[in-house]
């Protein structure tokens, strides 16, 4: 049996406030943040605010909703990063891989002749993670 949304989680704390990120962009649907443990350069995270664990149990007009921003920080994140090109990641639950408990997804630059880092592992430096939300700030105010 799946579990529950918990209130608890990581991501329902950074979404109140309760919990500082390198934040990006936010609008009424969703924020945007960069991942403390980036699997490469740029490594960034679009959370939808409304609550569910992951894909399988979110609202359809919430994933038709967010796609757009995905795309948008894709584009962004390729520019701002000088990429090649961009992986995007979203896992469901602890064997497919998930470890943060509200739905996100994952948009990574890639370059070319770089492997992925580990999913989840090794904290990045704040001041790189401030300075690539910066970036990435910049390139999607350039995208208006
Ligand atoms: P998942 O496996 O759930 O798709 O990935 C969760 C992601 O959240 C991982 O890439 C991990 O590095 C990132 N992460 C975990 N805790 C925090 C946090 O407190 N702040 C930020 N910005 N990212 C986090």
């Amino acid at each position: 049996m799946t579990a529950s949304y918990d209130v608890d989680n990581i991501f329902a704390k950074i979404l109140r406030g309760e919990i500082p990120c390198h934040k990006v962009f936010e609008d009424d649907n969703a924020i945007v943040f960069m991942d403390v443990m980036p699997q490469s350069t740029g490594h960034t995270l679009i959370v939808p605010k409304a609550p569910s664990r992951n894909l399988l149990d979110a609202d359809a007009g919430v994933l038709s909703a967010i796609i757009p921003l995905i795309q948008r920080v894709a584009i962004a994140a390729k520019s701002a990063f000088g990429a090649d090109g961009i992986t995007f990641m979203q896992f469901n639950e602890g064997a497919g891989g998930q470890t943060v408990f509200h739905l996100h997804f994952h948009v990574i630059p890639r370059f070319e002749g770089e492997a992925l880092k580990s999913h989840g592992r090794g904290m990045e430096e704040p001041g790189v993670l401030a300075a690539n939300a910066e970036k990435l700030k910049a390139a999607l105010a350039a995208l208006d």
